[in-house]
């Protein structure tokens, strides 16, 4: 069938709004007229070829809407359904035998290869080609986190929507699958501070500001937040942050031991730049955790104080979250409706026509989290 989508076709881009085709969903595989997509972060490192993706692919991994056909096999969603989409999994893997999904030991080629996954291999050509005028029909490369949902349909698999309630409002919360189950999991499946426990959060972006949101409801004490935009250390404070520093104008290690003279307990790192994760792990106390969760360039490296390190203190990377979203998303839908998880506060809605800039609103900070709506 026709469908719309924003067609990266050389690295830096742009995404360009094209007519493709998109196939019938093979076994395991459903349909999905997407409703939202937002935009995150790895979108934009991928169209700039940090990993070496191939072009040109339809993006796009936040994806929300509405079950329209669903392959052979497929058992536990139907058409109608609403649903989110997050990450891809194999779920043979060791670490996928062991509920680790996120760290999947197939996570690079069924996320981020371009092609799909059916039981067999990795080398199955995605569902989207393009027909031309002159004749012909050309692949387009696809099924970026099994969905690439920057587009009016989408090819997800059983294994990667989680149906929600109708009530759910998907405009909103298509980000879940991404972006904010990053945040709020790296704090509620991940570090599970003690209440009281210090926190330091690197970067207010909505993945960190997700994070500062999960970090109030567990009561963490004191919340301390980094950045450089005094719009976002703002809103910050608005969101459950205690403390914040701009890092633009001091120190940060002697701004956190102004407020937490001998470090914190915890930080989480989401800006992706080896300088601040080096500054989220030189602001620990002995025997504190850091969370990375920013993604950088394949290749860069970050140097650490090895006595710093020996003192017990832990660099961990994080994926996802280490989100299980079929259970995990419905637990965030519930703290949304409660009013305890204000997402709606990060997010400015585009369309899909919208796109370039939306991306250019986000890379100047004017909007957290952007989201393409699809009609
Ligand atoms: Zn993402
Ligand atoms: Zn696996």
């Amino acid at each position: 069938m026709d469908i719309k989508a924003a067609v990266v076709r050389q690295k830096g881009g742009p995404f360009s709004i094209e007519c493709i085709q998109v196939d019938a969903p093979m076994d395991g595989e459903v349909l999905v007229k997407v409703v939202a997509c937002g935009i995150c972060h790895t979108d934009l490192i991928i169209r700039d070829q940090f990993y070496p993706t191939p072009l040109p692919i339809v993006l796009g991994h936040e994806g929300a809407g509405i079950v329209e056909a669903v392959g052979p096999g497929v058992k536990t969603v139907k058409p109608g359904d609403h649903v989110l989409m997050s990450f891809a999994y194999c779920g043979t893997c060791p670490s996928c035998l062991e509920g680790a999904t996120s760290y999947c030991w197939h996570h690079m080629e069924m996320n981020f290869s371009g092609k799909r996954y059916s039981g067999s291999g990795w080398t199955i050509p995605a569902p989207l080609s393009k027909k031309h005028s002159h004749g012909g029909s050309e692949q387009i490369n696809g099924a970026f986190f099994n969905q690439s949902s920057l587009a009016t349909h989408a090819i997800a698999t059983e294994g990667n929507v989680v149906v929600v309630d109708k009530d759910v409002d998907l405009k909103t919360l298509a980000p879940l699958g991404c972006g904010f189950q990053t945040g709020a999991g790296a704090v509620f499946n991940t570090l599970r501070p003690e209440v009281g426990s210090s926190l330091v959060i690197t970067g207010a972006g909505n993945v960190g500001l997700a994070a500062v949101m999960a970090a109030k409801l567990v009561k963490c004490d004191p919340i301390i937040v980094v950045d450089v935009v005094p719009e976002r250390l703002a809103l910050a404070m608005e969101l459950g942050a205690t403390h914040t520093v701009d890092a633009s104008r001091e120190d940060t290690v002697e701004a956190v031991k102004r407020i937490c003279r001998d470090g914190v307990r915890y930080s989480i790192e989401s800006t992706g730049s080896p300088k601040v994760l080096r500054t989220a792990f030189e602001v620990l106390q002995t025997r504190g955790t850091c969370g990375l969760i920013g993604g950088a360039k394949l290749g860069t490296e970050v140097s650490l104080d090895m006595t710093h390190l020996l003192f017990g203190r832990t660099v961990r990377g994080i994926l996802q979250g280490d989100s299980k979203p079929k259970k995990f998303l419905p637990q965030l839908v519930k703290l949304y409706k409660d009013g305890l998880f204000p997402v709606d506060r990060l997010i400015k809605h585009y369309s899909l026509d919208q796109i370039e800039e939306a991306v250019a609103d986000m890379k100047s900070g004017r909007t957290i989290k952007p989201v393409l709506l699809m009609e």
